[in-house]
């Protein structure tokens, strides 16, 4: 079987240890979110290719959730000591080698899938993980701060202020201009089945969403196409996707997040979003319409009803890999694969 996801970090690469213990024989390809991404200290970060990696290939600091396990932080240390920031982004020692290999390989012209198979190498994941564009997309977020109006990137909104300021606007910087990268079209079009993990539905789902072809990729794939909610009982499990959803002017609830993906075949009317993902994806949204056959929300949410769109509640959180093996089996069988 073929399986397709999307996926941003944490949430997505947990859903995948399911997707991957459910179906071992499978051939899964991920397209990552590289929205997130950001060039600190002239090295190339991207967290959440980087998650997906570390967690598939057992490098991963389970108890953050992000970055390396046994890891230190001396060259941040010295940095700081420096009094060269930004104090808020993590960047351990062992991580960093990850960042240094990156960035060098980029500046020899290798693409940022030719990297990010190299470095899958190393980390066997099991999996086939493709960057969602080669070019580079950030994710950029418009604050009023004291000095005014500004627009400060995504990691910063996000780590140093928390997600506490409002943010009037999240915008895809870059992806107007951006192609899919070679092999995410394919997957898309050739996949028996495509899972939307529980990912954060605006700066992870909606920044993929916001390259161009890759909704109507999606609109348009033979495959079945099932999403699993990241909120559940009217929040999120973890992190500020809150903040990121009253920004597009979506309510933090399932049946809002499943309506603002809408049902494939339908038109971007009639869905409850404000806004239509990060504002790349707002154009494409309306353009190109809805993206969802099934939507799985936790039985928090039961009863949730999302216009076109089969919903089936049951429990959701991923616990440990029994219950998250069990989440990717009931959204395969709500795919009808
Ligand atoms: P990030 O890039 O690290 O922020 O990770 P993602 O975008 O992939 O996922 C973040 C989302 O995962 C958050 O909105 C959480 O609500 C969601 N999430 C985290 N753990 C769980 C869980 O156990 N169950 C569900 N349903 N969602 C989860
Ligand atoms: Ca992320």
């Amino acid at each position: 079987m073929r399986i397709t996801a999307l996926a941003g970090g944490i949430g997505g690469s947990r859903f995948l240890l399911g997707v991957r213990a459910a179906l071992p024989d499978a051939d899964i390809t991920v397209i990552g979110n590289t929205g997130d991404d950001i060039t600190l200290h002239g090295l190339r970060i991207c967290p959440d290719l980087d998650t997906v990696m570390y967690t598939l290939g057992g490098g991963i600091s389970t108890e953050r959730g992000w970055g390396r396990h046994e890891e230190t932080f001396t060259v941040a240390e010295e940095l700081a000591a420096y009094g060269v920031g930004p104090a808020w982004f993590g960047l351990g020692d062992r991580d960093l080698a990850t960042h240094l290999v990156r960035t060098q390989m980029l500046a020899a012209g290798y693409s940022l899938t030719d990297v990010t198979a190299a470095l899958c190498q190393r980390w066997q994941p099991g999996l086939r993980l493709l960057p969602m564009s080669d070019d580079r997309v950030e994710t950029h977020v418009v604050v009023d701060t004291e000095q005014g109006r500004r627009a400060v990137h995504f990691q910063e909104w996000w780590l140093r202020m928390r997600a506490a300021t409002p943010a009037q606007e999240i915008i895809s910087v870059g992806a107007e201009q951006a192609r899919p990268a070679p092999g995410v079209l394919d997957a898309l079009a050739d996949a028996d089945v495509v899972l939307l993990p529980p990912s954060n539905p605006v700066v992870s789902i909606g920044s993929i969403l916001a390259v161009p072809g890759l909704r109507a990729a999606l609109v348009a794939t033979p495959a079945p196409v099932v999403g699993v909610s990241p909120i559940i009982g009217g929040a999120p499990v973890r992190g500020m996707a809150d903040a990121c959803l009253r920004a597009i002017g979506v309510a933090t609830t399932a049946g809002a997040v499943g309506a603002h993906y809408g049902a494939r075949g339908t038109p971007a009317t009639g869905r409850s979003s404000g806004g239509g993902g990060t504002s790349g994806g707002g154009t494409d949204a309306a353009a190109g319409g809805g993206i969802l056959d099934g939507w799985l929300v936790d039985t928090a949410d039961t009863g949730t009803q999302v216009p076109g769109v089969t919903v089936k509640a049951r429990p959701l959180l991923m616990t440990d890999i029994g219950a998250t093996v069990e989440i990717v089996r009931a959204a395969l069988e709500l795919a009808g694969v």
